[in-house]
């Protein structure tokens, strides 16, 4: 792998030069073969875990609703529309249980589902804020989708403090997603993959806390919404709580275990429709049903 770090920044940059793209396409075709036969359940036994959630990292999806409704949503907020949100004492508590922990958080993003749309936004931002007193350091940063006038007044009156992600959506088709709704589960190809492995979002993005607890990411907490199995954790997990079984139960179900790591877009085939494997028909029928009962 020392090939690895030499290559990397070349490799996810952005702006190679066409001629390069058919052997940045090969590069990728032999990681994600690497990653097929790494995830399979004897190699795992044999090589341990492929990925583990980063503990210094945090998403908070502070809630599901949206005012938009993209195609391949990895948050189910166009496939399962929600205004779920988040709880203020939720966010207390996370507050609390960080000081006592002594966490030392690098990062923490504030998402959704639209997080300008929570109606208790300003509260939830004042407690945070409380733990970049503690540590100033800290980035915490919004992400938002900067689509429409109401999103755009809260936009305009957020602290300064705030690091803010704009990624200024326009349409509901969004190209470059990936196909969050094609569960490995329903591949043959992935028959004898162990979900437990989890991907590199886990590590990239860190911890997830959303409306159900807490979670190896917050992809994995969308899922678990939409299942309404409520099997994330009450409250922050220790350091050394992996959180294997609920990998084990969203990672087989969501269409990023596929590659396992990020691949540029550049690389990948666009997506223009909402792509949808039995699965998940089934579940947002079901989630469909319970709601209307
Ligand atoms: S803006 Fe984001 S959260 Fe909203 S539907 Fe699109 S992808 Fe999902
Ligand atoms: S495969 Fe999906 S649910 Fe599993 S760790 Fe990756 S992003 Fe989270």
């Amino acid at each position: 792998m020392a090939l690895r770090n030499s290559m990397e920044p070349f490799i996810y940059s952005h702006d190679y030069p066409k001629k390069w793209v058919r052997f940045a396409k090969f590069w990728f075709q032999l990681k994600a073969l690497w990653r097929w036969f790494r995830v399979q359940k004897p190699v795992t036994r044999l090589m341990g875990y492929q990925y583990q959630a980063a503990d210094d990292l945090l998403e908070i999806d502070i809630t599901y609703q949206c005012n938009l409704k993209c195609n391949n949503c990895n948050r189910s907020s166009a496939q399962a529309p929600d205004k779920k949100h988040i709880g203020l004492e939720e966010i207390s508590q996370f507050v609390e249980d960080s000081l006592c922990q002594h966490r030392s958080w690098r990062k923490i993003r504030i998402l959704g589902g639209e997080p300008t749309l929570h109606p208790e936004l300003n509260e939830i931002l004042s407690e945070l804020h409380r733990l970049k007193i503690a540590q100033p350091d800290l980035c915490i940063q919004l992400v938002t989708n900067g689509y429409g006038r109401r999103v755009n007044t809260v936009i305009s009156k957020l602290p300064d403090w705030l690091s803010i992600e704009n990624s200024a959506k326009t349409d509901s088709i969004q190209p470059d997603f990936g196909p969050f709704n094609l569960a490995p589960v329903d591949s043959w190809y992935h028959k004898f993959s162990d979900y437990s492995n989890g991907c590199d979002i886990a590590r990239t993005c860190g911890l997830g806390l959303t409306p159900q607890g807490y979670y190896p990411c917050a992809v994995g907490g969308g899922i678990d919404r939409v299942l309404n199995q409520k099997n994330g954790r009450q409250r922050l997990p220790s350091g050394d709580d992996e959180m294997r079984d609920l990998m084990k139960s969203a990672c087989g179900l969501c269409g990023r275990f596929r590659d396992g790591h990020y691949v540029p877009p550049k690389l990948r085939p666009k997506i223009l429709v909402q792509q949808t494997s039995m699965t998940w028909k089934k579940i947002y029928r079901d989630w469909k049903s319970d709601r209307h009962q």
